[in-house]
């Protein structure tokens, strides 16, 4: 398995450094605002990542933090007149249910910043102690860049530009800002009510150090991913490593892995232009959690992704071939056991979806793979080459393959029995049909809907299909 790290910017074979065992940290939401799908892109790649560590047999620990004390959570608290912790309560919990949407796997671990704000704390104190930063008069630490000679070798800086002495406050800016950075800032009256009480005086930390302190807390002073959207290369990730590395001297993280920006119809999404979507906003168009997801999962991360409606739509389109050929298999499996062999063709093709998922997350590949078992089994099974045990087993590998992609539909394949109660309610049905008692059919048609399943009339009799959420 390889992946693009970008601390060398090359691919490499990834090697935990516990055997059998990935961890994996991936910055998580500030949560001041509902996420948009720019964020999503990440979050999804996120869930690839983790889904391919664990389909290539990997226990994986993944920790995803919660932002919910930075520079945009004060400032939307005191905005609003709430206390923090009130005003990113409802962000924090629609975050959740928005992961559920777009089928995202859960973390082991969601750390809030204000939780950990004593690790924090030992974290920055050990700083000081090091000499690797100072306080200010104004109660605030700041990270001594010139102190720590690696710094910028992960956005790879020119230290010739740097500014020595140069400080900056807030959590996010430029390369050409570089300089000295916030670990901690002392109280002032923009924060509001907002403050914690630290050795060398009051004030809250700065969004970097709330990483470094999580991170390391839940999976070491070294661990083997770290991910995040590219925005967050710099300056946040170069100050996660010089915190970490500055503080234990041991190597943060092995692999960095960034995912490109999304575009919405070509452009930067921005309130101004009119083309900033939250998840929200989508779903209650009335688009599919599923289209969306398989959107954002069938360009390769590291490419910018462009999002269109005419995305949305085809991606409903290639979702529901998928779909008829699972119904296609599932007819043709009827019992359900599966062959020990795949046909030739679709040996072929999951050899395919393996390369390419275990080549840096080559989604566009892997779906290729996907598709060509979709065209060479609809072709086989109409050509009554396809025996039941093979669609069976065909079926099967599908599902391994959603152990990645998270986006398939299996209605009655293999661990779907129809229950008792469903059966009884489609005999009685076939028997109104058999009488021509149209009516009777239709509600028993809409009992079994109300129960879950759908009842569909082909020239073999009905079929019972559990219905998808
Ligand atoms: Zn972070």
């Amino acid at each position: 398995m390889q992946f693009y790290n970008t601390l060398t910017r090359s691919k490499e074979t990834f090697e935990p450094l516990e055997k059998g065992h990935a961890r994996l940290y991936t910055c998580g939401p500030t949560v001041y605002n509902f996420a948009h799908i720019g964020n999503f892109r990440a979050y999804v790649f996120e869930d690839l990542l983790r889904r391919t560590l664990r389909y290539a047999g990997l226990r994986v620990t993944q920790v995803m933090n919660l932002t919910d004390v930075d520079d945009k959570t004060i400032r939307g608290a005191i905005t609003a007149g709430l206390p923090l912790k009130r005003y990113t309560h409802p962000f924090i919990e629609a975050f959740f249910s928005d992961l559920k949407v777009l089928n995202i796997e859960s973390a082991e671990v969601y750390p809030a910043a204000t939780d950990h704000i004593p690790e924090m704390i030992v974290l920055v104190q050990s700083l000081l102690d090091k000499g690797l930063a100072y306080r200010t008069d104004d109660g605030s630490v700041y990270f001594k860049v010139d102190a720590f000679p690696q710094y910028g070798r992960l956005a790879h800086l020119d230290r010739t530009s740097l500014r020595v002495g140069a400080r900056v406050a807030q959590d996010e800016y430029e390369k050409e800002s570089v300089g000295d950075f916030a670990l901690w800032k002392g109280w002032d009256e923009k924060d509001g009510e907002v403050v914690w009480d630290a050795p060398w005086g009051r004030g809250r930390p700065g969004w970097h150090i709330e990483c470094s302190a999580m991170s390391m807390k839940y999976l070491g002073a070294s661990f083997d991913i770290h991910t995040g959207g590219i925005d967050n290369l710099f300056p946040h990730h170069e100050n996660e490593i010089a915190q970490a590395e500055g503080a234990t001297g041991e190597t943060f993280v092995r692999y960095w892995l960034h995912c490109a920006h999304l575009r919405v119809n070509g452009e930067k999404m921005s309130k101004s232009l009119g083309n900033f979507f939250t998840l929200r906003d989508l779903i209650a168009q009335g688009w599919g959690g599923r289209w969306i997801r398989y959107v954002l999962i069938s360009g390769h991360y590291r490419q910018p992704l462009n999002f269109t409606f005419d995305a949305l739509e085809a991606s409903r389109t290639a979702l529901s071939r998928i779909d008829a050929f699972v119904d296609q298999l599932a007819e043709t499996a009827g019992g359900c056991e599966p062959s020990a062999d795949l046909p030739s063709w679709a040996a072929a093709g999951r050899d395919a979806f393996d390369a390419a998922v275990f080549d840096d997350l080559n989604l566009p590949e892997a779906l290729a793979a996907l598709f060509g078992i979709v065209r060479d089994g609809n072709a086989a099974v109409s050509a009554g080459t396809v025996t039941p045990a093979e669609a069976a087993a065909i079926a099967a590998l599908l599902k391994q393959f959603d152990r990645v992609l998270g986006v398939l539909q299996f209605g009655r394949v293999c661990d779907e029995a129809v229950p008792a109660a469903i059966q009884q309610l489609a005999d009685a049905r076939s028997a109104a049909r058999t009488q021509k008692h149209w009516a009777e059919s239709d509600r028993l048609r809409d009992a079994i809907a109300a129960a879950g399943w759908e009842v569909r009339d082909s020239k073999d009799g009905q079929k019972l299909k559990k219905r998808q959420a």
